[in-house]
């Protein structure tokens, strides 16, 4: 095993060597890949017993105690374990039934070498379960591990390629269920409560290990022989009634479309998942206990195409995910955009027979490509696979890159393939890595044997090179050009490919027309804006409804600068609720009320919103739900800053569910006509313990930051870029990028840009992969501030 001498943050232990002359190896904060290889090959055989006791109070600590088995083949070495917590949550170890001299160094609990057996060995620890990762919420919580996090709430060996059992007790409060990711054994009444006691879970990795508690609604399923739970929180009985069958069914057809492709049945012993109110991201895939956000599987009452479809989406992908990351999971996470993408990809192919009137080009084109240049056109632009020294910083793997640049890479490589070469490919890698790990060039390896191709020098280009323009040159010299609307790069559009016949051409001539608007080598924002909304006033279609309507609203609030937008909003009010009127299906309806709604600015458009909102003047066929009103509510209170206070009290008070209550008072200050009140907040995200929920901090952060705003809340750029680095240590995965988007997405000034080039110039040792991101964010930025210049100066 090599020492490693490059980080500054380490010890070395002579005194815990046995006397065996190997080098010791360094502790270090994190878990780094030289630690990780070496327990790769020592340990084995893990087991993992952990007992939690959760009390009702979130003032109250969750206890636990964990028993740790395992074979070692190599006891010369101290036995590092991960638990990222302070030292005094470490109440007793005991290292094969002796009480254990252990310390505690730089995030870990070493064990002695000399309290080690070589084969057989048992840790047993009392501690006090960190909380960071355990979304304590006063009703609820659940784990969110991923990638590294579990070692937050107890200390484990917490790398992906340490496939372990975990058996888990829960002693929850009276009243609240659990779940976890094996069937439940039983449940009694204790003194401290009821203790769910679980099976011993399959073979799985520690980021997809999880649990869930709390006060929920569960129901139970069988379809088609498929036993499936669901636990949710929602009190709109309509609402779960409307959408519950839907939801199994989905779940069923991707299991059974999965087993069919793979050749490999459902892997696990159970299946169950959890719905939660604001859930920091899409899904979790948990082994048999998935997590959903729960807006995202209830849908609204007239939902649109596009919504429908992201719902199949999302579950197809969830489900992908038990075979592609669950069942096959890359050996380290320089390799997590597999398990994504491959889930992605499956995704597409799984929801197109239950979209049969859908044009699933289409799809995978809107769905892919918009988001896939967001982060390629950037300067901030990643490759695919990167290195990653330490999985203290794997969650900066994660972006639009491996989820939608990805994708784009894979249809590409099975057009290269073909289907069914591709699908036997997918069929070996699976059968050979069943319960264990893989590495991308693996399956290249796999891959490339049944192809003509030179596979490997084509994913040097695709996987390892970052950036759209490098992508595109290499990809047109290297390999034959896919021509037409797939093509990848910055591809001349013309203006006349909105009117095609077309569908699939429309969405590219939408998508690279606005991709030269952004390059300035297209159209002029004005100019484009008069375009799209011809568009918006003839497209039938929900998913180009929608794709122009995004472009639409982007353009109006970032790439006009405020003199024009005014000229424009009376034009564009008049067109989006015009056509909506025009139109019957309430799923349109709802769609141009929607965007009516966020781009109102002249008294006439803000009053008609308000009426609408408010149910004074309703219209017809326009369901609105709760979740619309709320989010109707803060964007008007934001404009209507006379109105604020009275608006966001009318909205408490017709609320219903008790969650989304919770949600409106702490968005609220981030709503007020106060600038006090409104730093004060803002001040106030700086404590940890105010992000706790990160969707809520995302809504109030678009309050602060709103366009209208601007002007005054430019001020809180600097601070927020000099909270990044703790928001990437205490934050989940798409937090660090999702702040920053918030933060900087509105502004144009040429002050804004000079304080990010100022920050970044600053600072030339800042982490570079946060670096990559801040470019990342900044780019609608720097985009906005070149275009609205040179607009004003005309
Ligand atoms: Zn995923």
């Amino acid at each position: 095993m090599r020492v490693v001498l490059a980080s500054a943050v380490m010890f070395l232990l002579p005194g815990f060597m046995a006397s065996c002359g190997k080098a010791p190896l360094a502790v270090e904060a994190g878990v780094s890949l030289d630690l990780a290889r070496h327990r790769a090959e020592t340990i084995s055989g893990i087991d993992y017993e952990l007992s939690l006791t959760i009390p009702e109070s979130l003032d109250k600590q969750v206890e636990g105690r964990i028993v740790i088995t395992f074979q070692l083949s190599d006891p010369s070495q101290p036995l590092q374990l991960d638990f990222r917590e302070s030292a005094d949550k470490i109440r007793s170890v005991t290292a094969n039934g002796e009480e254990s001299g252990y310390q505690f160094i730089s995030e870990h609990l070493v064990v002695p070498a000399t309290e080690l057996a070589k084969g057989h060995n048992e840790i047993r620890i009392g501690f006090t379960a960190g909380s960071s990762s355990l979304n304590r919420n006063p009703e609820y919580l659940y784990s969110l591990f991923v990638p590294d996090r579990a070692r937050t709430a107890f200390p484990l060996f917490d790398q992906p390629d340490l496939k372990a059992t975990f058996k888990i007790d829960l002693t929850v409060p009276a009243g609240w269920t659990a779940m976890a990711n094996a069937p439940v054994l039983d449940v009694r009444e204790t003194e401290a409560g009821v203790e769910y006691r679980f099976a011993r879970s399959d073979l799985i990795s520690s980021y997809v290990f999880g649990f869930v508690a709390g006060r929920f609604e569960t129901v139970h399923r069988n379809v088609d022989g498929r036993q499936m739970t669901m636990l949710h929180r929602e009190t709109d009985e309509e609402k779960v009634a409307r959408n519950v069958d839907e939801i199994f069914k989905l779940h069923a057809a991707a299991l059974d479309w999965l087993e069919e492709y793979t050749g490999i049945d459902y892997p696990y012993d159970k299946f169950g998942f959890a719905l939660i109110p604001d859930f920091q991201y899409g899904g979790m895939e948990h082994v048999g206990a998935i997590l959903y956000r729960a807006s995202h599987l209830f849908l609204e009452d007239a939902p649109s195409d596009t919504r429908l479809l992201a719902r199949a989406s999302l579950i197809a992908h969830e489900a992908a995910h038990m075979w592609f990351g669950n069942l096959v999971t890359m050996e380290w996470f320089d390799d997590v955009w597999t398990k994504e993408v491959f889930a992605n990809f499956m995704a597409a192919k799984i929801v197109n027979p239950q979209f049969a009137e859908i044009d699933h080009d289409l799809s995978f084109l809107v769905r892919h490509y918009p988001s896939a240049y967001s982060v390629d056109r950037t300067a901030g632009a990643n490759a695919i696979r990167q290195e990653l020294p330490n999985l203290n910083e794997a969650g900066q793997m994660y972006g639009a890159i491996i989820y939608h640049t990805a994708p784009i890479m894979m249809r590409k490589l099975e057009k290269l393939i073909g289907e069914d070469a591709f699908r036997e490919g997918m069929r070996e890698y699976l059968a050979a890595f069943s319960f264990g790990n893989a590495t991308w060039p693996a399956l290249i390896e796999i891959l490339d044997a049944k192809s003509e191709q030179d596979l490997r020098a084509w994913s040097e280009t695709w996987v390892h090179t970052p950036g759209r323009k490098a992508v595109e040159s290499q990809w047109n010299t290297r390999v034959e050009g896919e021509a037409g609307p797939f093509r990848y790069g910055l591809v001349p559009a013309d203006i006349a490919g909105l009117r095609s016949q077309d569908e699939v051409i429309r969405a590219a001539a939408l998508i690279n027309l606005y991709e030269g608007l952004l390059a300035e080598s297209g159209p002029g924002a004005q100019e484009y804006l008069r375009e799209l909304t011809g568009f918006v006033r003839r497209e039938e279609n929900e998913l180009l409804l929608d794709l122009a309507l995004n472009q639409l609203r982007t353009i109006y609030w970032t790439l006009l600068g405020p003199g024009i937008r005014e000229e424009f909003a009376p034009m564009l009010e008049e067109a989006l609720w015009e056509t909506m009127l025009r139109r019957e299906a309430p799923s349109k309806r709802k769609i141009l009320f929607e965007a009516y709604a966020d781009i109102a600015l002249t008294a006439r458009g803000l009053a008609q919103t308000r009426d609408v909102w408010s149910g004074t003047t309703p219209v017809d066929d326009l369901p609105l739900a709760e979740n619309d009103l709320i989010r109707i509510a803060q964007s008007l209170a934001v404009r209507l800053p006379d109105a604020a206070q009275e608006i966001v009290e009318f909205q408490v008070a017709r609320t219903g569910n008790p969650d989304n209550l919770r949600k409106l008072e702490f968005v609220a200050p981030s709503l007020s006509a106060d600038s006090a009140v409104r730093d004060e907040f803002f001040v106030s995200l700086a404590d940890e313990a105010n992000r706790t929920t990160e969707r809520w901090v995302l809504e109030a952060l678009a309050n602060l930051h709103h366009p209208v705003r601007t002007g005054v809340s430019e001020r809180y750029i600097l601070p927020s870029l000099e909270l990044l680095q703790e928001i990437q240590v205490t934050g989940d995965i798409f937090f660090p990028k999702q702040w920053l988007d918030a933060t900087l997405s509105n502004y144009h000034s040429t002050s804004a840009v000079a304080t990010v080039r100022a920050f970044l110039e600053g600072q030339p040792d800042y982490n570079a992969q946060l670096r990559m991101k801040i470019l990342q964010a900044a780019d609608p930025l720097f985009r906005a501030n070149s275009i609205v210049t040179a607009q004003e100066a005309m």
